[in-house]
């Protein structure tokens, strides 16, 4: 148990500051890491106790726990009560067998599960050691000092000692999912937890604002760690597909069930059948007909999938994701890190009497300052020192700013956000340290940037005078200036001519920032309207942020496979289509802004919404809007976020995707993927999995049905004739449930098909079953019916032989026709005539050699003789059966042929074989 602190002591909410760190024995400065250590020993990890799955027993109990298992268990009664003890003995045991292969199969779909349950395990900013850092929220201890902010998810409870207009929202501890304002004074003793305003408990998510915070609790000591019943629970595999298949399942049980009973009633009145032989005959043909295994291997095709995707980057939160992924057709990016590498670097200043040119590549602080001059930059290095401007530019640019560069192994890189980030690097590469200056000039109070707002603004000491500093997008920023700072003094701002500079950098694809400042007087609190009105600007800086070599290549995919890329950015018009159009996306060319969304009811954005592909200084209340404008024009919609208010606009989404690196915890929780490397190209490789893993599922079911059509009218056709039954109801029941089960599992795992990528997205309101697909169910049924039929009476007539050896022809015969038709059922409409259609799976072929042996054993073994009342074969007859099946085999490639001849089907000219890609993964 972690230790408790003293029971008598006074809660954690009425201590001061001080107090509090006294009691957890820490300091400002955070531990040291040694302490860290021996504390994570002694209290445990910071997590609550995980949630047990169902205990093993209980997930085989519930294997029971259908139609089938019932049907059969009542047979197993019945034979028992008619005498047949061997009958009900050889039932009870297939009924073990099936129990334990979904035991077994479901076991292995939420393995998947959970291994992707951890990959999203939260991190914390801790300070230890007087520095900054980022550990996995599992190792935080009592007396850490971690700072949150905006969009986080408190990681563990925390007194807070500093706290910036701090809102949290405490829904998951009290219901309450109004954000309430936080503060560092204590509170009185008795206060109830919704009012503990110094607090910040553990689940609870930062809506505004940043804190420093005192760790005074972490897991299970945590308030939210006392109320386990609002422990997320395990999420079991439940998708709409699933359930509609187990809807489709129950009426098509019930269906054949009647269908049963008629058929048995018809053999006792028509043909004088005894009523035990018929009631066989019933079960039998229940057993035949009901396609049981199904469920199971579409669950395991989707636990297939997710795990897939994990291994791509794409982490899915939500399983319908999975299903939905296959149908988006317009992707809403965000542009900055997504689309492009995030990696900004300044490289050029604008300032009042000049452009200045920026060299050097990266994080690194080094490079040079270059005068332009009639367009060119000169040879010379600027002379840094004498040119006050810059360095008083790249000061504020420093100041007004959280980013931090550091340097790991010879490696720079940047702490915080990387636009802030460059500002610091260009500041090192003049020789203007950050830590000094921001050490010289303490900061007093802050606005955080936010995208709503557009700006940045922080309240410092300069030269003994209070100074407000802002930096923010410059189209804002020129709204809040008059005035312009120049080596002479303050001079009236011309906003055309800011205006055309600003065109300028955005038209070379940068990102442009502006930077102002003003005397700050009498400001001790700094509210939004101290910086809106009567700045002085300095000059903009233009930021370059290449897009990332993958997304280029997504994006192609994207247009290939009739998916839409839209761009939906914070940035300026100009900079964003200068870089749609580097990304090859800007087909259009049409770009609008936040404020003519705003301008335009629902139905005029509508009207457009298929024409735009960038949309430029929007805020995340627009994207809820394109979100929803999109849905009503039909579309399927992927949209990507990462801030807490970007949750809307996710949540409305089809896949609402949250980033894995830059995101935050409140997007990431309204998101239902997760891309762990934040980059567009997984969005397009997870829909090209979705695709993947719906097409298996469509091949696999097009293949189990037929198995059980064959037999199911087998065993009709018998009964209604007056025949004997071909296949006896346990042999029914050993090949849907092992040997089918087997050889469909094997199209799970098929690769994607070359033209995944090359055709529409699907219609989200298209039947899983088409016409097509149930003309092939039908058709392949009769061929495999045929089949058996002929081997059956051939063997009995034709051979004379015994009924069980024309019964085991017949069975064999049946498995051998679903081994050749699984080589069909690899592409639907494709030729399989091919070496890679033939051989080019290996999942398939390793069925088939497992199947062979199961029938050989099936057929030689004393004990399945016993059970299953089979018998030896003669080579002959084998094949005979062999025969047969490849007959089937061609009668099914014939009927591709035919049906691609007639819709002039493209495949038809395409050789068979996977995406070239796929192969190139696998090695
Ligand atoms: P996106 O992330 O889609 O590129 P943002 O909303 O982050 O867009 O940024 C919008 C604009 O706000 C940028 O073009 C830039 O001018 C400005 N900006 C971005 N980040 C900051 C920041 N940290 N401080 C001040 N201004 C910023
Ligand atoms: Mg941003």
């Amino acid at each position: 148990m972690p230790q408790q602190v003293a029971e008598n002591d006074r809660p954690w909410h009425a201590l001061s500051p001080e107090e509090a760190l006294a009691r957890r024995e820490s300091t400002p400065g955070g531990l040291e890491a040694e302490d860290a250590r021996a504390r994570l020993a002694r209290h445990g990890p910071n997590q609550l106790q995980q949630v047990q799955g169902r205990p093993a027993w209980k997930r085989l109990l519930a294997q029971f726990n259908n139609i089938l298992m019932v049907i059969l268990l009542v047979a197993a009664a019945a034979s028992l009560g008619l005498g047949h003890l061997l009958d009900a003995i050889a039932i009870f045991g297939v009924v073990l067998i099936i129990a334990l292969i979904g035991f077994i199969q479901e076991g292995k779909a939420e393995q998947a599960l959970d291994s992707i349950r951890d990959m999203l395990s939260p991190r914390a900013q801790v300070v230890r050691d007087g520095r900054r850092s980022e550990i996995p929220a599992e190792q935080l201890v009592p007396g850490d000092i971690v700072l949150v902010e905006s969009g986080d998810r408190v990681p563990a409870d925390l007194r807070l000692l500093e706290a910036g207009r701090l809102r949290a929202e405490e829904a998951a501890l009290t219901g309450e999912s109004i954000p309430v304002d936080k503060g560092v004074d204590a509170v009185a003793e008795d206060t109830d937890l919704a009012e503990r305003s110094c607090m910040a408990y553990a689940g609870t998510i930062v809506v505004q604002g940043n804190a420093r915070g005192l760790v005074v609790e972490t897991g299970e000591t945590t308030e939210i760690g006392r109320i386990s019943e609002l422990l997320r629970g395990v999420e079991t595999l439940r998708t709409p597909l699933l359930r509609q298949l187990d809807r489709a399942g129950r009426v098509l049980a019930l269906i054949i069930m009647v269908t049963a009973v008629l058929t048995a009633a018809f053999g006792i009145l028509v043909h004088g059948e005894p009523l035990v032989g018929m009631f066989m005959a019933a079960v039998g043909l229940a057993v035949a007909a009901i396609p049981e295994g199904m469920p199971a291997i579409v669950t395991i095709g989707l636990a297939l999938g997710v795990q897939a995707m994990a291994r791509q980057n794409a982490i899915i939160r939500r399983l319908p994701a999975v299903e939905t992924l296959g149908s988006i057709s317009t992707i809403f990016s965000d542009k900055t890190g997504t689309l492009t590498r995030n990696e900004m670097t300044a490289r050029a200043v604008c300032l009042p009497d000049g452009e200045i040119r920026i060299e050097g590549t990266g994080f690194t602080p080094e490079g040079t300052f270059h005068e332009v001059r009639d367009g060119e930059p000169l040879d010379e290095p600027l002379d840094l020192d004498a040119h006050h401007a810059l360095r008083h530019f790249l000061k504020v640019g420093v100041l007004c700013n959280n980013a931090e560069l550091a340097r790991d192994e010879g490696r720079w890189h940047i702490h915080g956000d990387p636009t802030e980030g460059a500002l610091v690097v260009a500041a090192a590469k003049a020789g203007l340290a950050a830590g000094e200056l921001r050490g010289d000039h303490d900061r007093q109070d802050a606005i955080p940037f936010e995208s709503e707002r557009r700006y940045m603004a922080t309240l410092h000491e300069m030269d003994g005078e209070p100074y407000l500093l802002v930096k923010g997008a410059p189209d804002r920023l020129l709204e809040m200036c008059h005035r312009v700072r120049t080596d002479a003094g303050e001079t009236e701002l011309d906003h055309g001519e800011w205006e055309a500079r600003i065109h300028a950098l955005s038209e070379r694809g940068l990102r442009v920032l502006a930077l102002a400042e003003k005397r700050a007087e009498g400001i001790t609190d700094l509210v939004d309207e101290h910086a809106e009105d009567g700045l002085v600007l300095l000059g903009l800086v233009g930021l370059l942020d290449p897009p990332r070599d993958e997304a280029i290549a997504a994006v192609k995919d994207c247009l290939a496979a009739g998916i839409r890329p839209v761009m939906v950015t914070g940035d300026h018009a100009v900079t964003a289509r200068a870089i749609a159009v580097q990304l090859g996306f800007a087909q259009t060319g049409r770009a609008i802004t936040g404020r003519e969304i705003e301008a335009m009811s629902d139905a005029e954005l509508e009207d457009v919404i298929l024409d735009v592909d960038v949309y430029a200084r929007a805020a995340p209340e627009h994207k809820l809007r394109l979100v929803t404008a999109m849905q009503a024009r039909g579309g399927v919609c992927a949209m990507t976020g990462d801030g807490v208010n970007d949750g809307p606009a996710l949540k409305r989404a089809d896949v609402g995707v949250a980033m894995g690196i830059q995101g935050t915890e409140a997007a990431k929780e309204a998101a239902e993927m997760v891309l762990a490397d934040d980059n567009f190209a997984t969005i397009v490789r997870a829909i090209r999995e979705g695709r993947k893993v719906y097409d298996n599922i469509r091949k696999t079911i097009t293949f189990l049905l037929p198995t059980n059509g064959a037999q199911g009218l087998a065993i009709m056709i018998a009964v209604l004739a007056g025949g004997l039954l071909p296949v006896t109801p346990l042999q029914a029941l050993w090949v849907n449930m092992v040997v089918a089960v087997t050889l469909g599992l094997a199209l799970a795992f098929e690769a994607g098909e070359r033209d995944l990528m090359r055709r529409a997205p699907r219609d989200p309101a298209a039947p899983l079953l088409d016409l097509f697909l149930l003309w092939r169910v039908v058709f392949v049924s009769v061929l495999l019916l045929l089949g058996v039929y002929g081997i059956f009476s051939w063997l009995l007539d034709g051979q004379g032989g015994s009924l069980a050896l024309a019964r085991s022809g017949a069975v064999n015969m049946l498995v051998t026709g679903c081994a050749a038709y699984l080589i069909n059922s690899r592409y639907l409409r494709r030729s399989s005539l091919s070496l890679t259609g033939l051989f080019g799976s290996r999942p398939v072929w390793i069925a088939i050699a497992l199947v062979v042996a199961l029938q050989l054993a099936w057929t030689y073994l004393p004990v399945m003789q016993l059970v299953f009342g089979s018998t030896a074969l003669a080579p002959g007859h084998w094949l005979a059966i062999l025969v047969v099946g490849v007959a089937i085999f061609l009668a099914v490639e014939l009927e591709k042929g035919v049906l691609r001849r007639f819709h002039g089907e493209q495949g038809a000219t395409e050789d068979a074989g996977e995406d070239p890609r796929e192969r190139a993964e696998a090695r």
